[in-house]
């Protein structure tokens, strides 16, 4: 990479840390940021560096929130909880304007070819959760080995406790991802959920 000159290669070298992002593309979009102006530059890279310092977890649902709690688990419906891997899929499930209750953002999945069990994501935590003014927990993980997985393995520790646990109905291609499934199909799949 000696063809650039050292702050274009160091800066070549940052984007390609980002998903999807190859040298070519790392390339491009170092280009335009040298062609912006300063101020656009330094607001671009302080962006990255506000949301480092003020994006934290919620402490009752895992989610992306700047306050201790975030606003979902503060003004929604805590009678039913919707159990997801990631971020990202609390966005896919709020896309849809149609779901009122709280959430449950595990931070991953079981995979034990990964190495990762049943202690390594948040399960005691969705745990602490279940009182009785919890009436539904839908366990909306991805529908692909692990998430399959996850979800039953959570829905049996959650049965003893007498709480309803649903699944997300089948429309969503298996081995797919939350994310990445048209708003019609995901909605339909949280409306025809089934209890298992
Ligand atoms: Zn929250």
């Amino acid at each position: 990479m000696d063809v650039f000159i050292e702050p274009i290669g160091r800066l070549i070298n940052e984007f390609t840390k980002l998903p999807g992002v190859g040298r070519k593309t790392a390339q491009r979009y170092a280009y335009k940021i040298i062609g912006m102006s300063e101020t656009e530059a330094k607001n671009f890279a302080d962006s990255i560096v506000n949301c480092k310092r003020k994006v934290r977890y919620c402490k009752v649902c895992g989610n992306f929130t700047e306050n201790e709690v975030c606003d979902v688990c503060l003004q929604r419906d805590k009678s039913t909880i919707c159990v997801v891997k990631e971020p990202k899929d609390v966005v896919a499930m709020e896309k849809l304007h149609e779901y009122k209750g709280v959430y449950h953002v595990l931070h991953g999945v079981i995979s034990p070819m990964e190495g990762i069990g049943p202690d390594d994501i948040r399960i005691k935590e969705l745990l602490a959760r279940i009182d009785d003014s919890v009436q539904e927990v839908i366990m909306a993980t991805n529908p692909d080995v692990e998430g399959e997985a996850t979800a039953m393995y959570i829905a049996r520790l959650l049965k003893p406790l007498g709480v309803k646990v649903t699944r997300l109905a089948h429309g969503i291609p298996v081995g797919g991802e939350l994310e990445y499934t048209d708003e019609v199909t995901l909605s339909r799949a949280l409306i025809e959920r089934k209890q298992i």
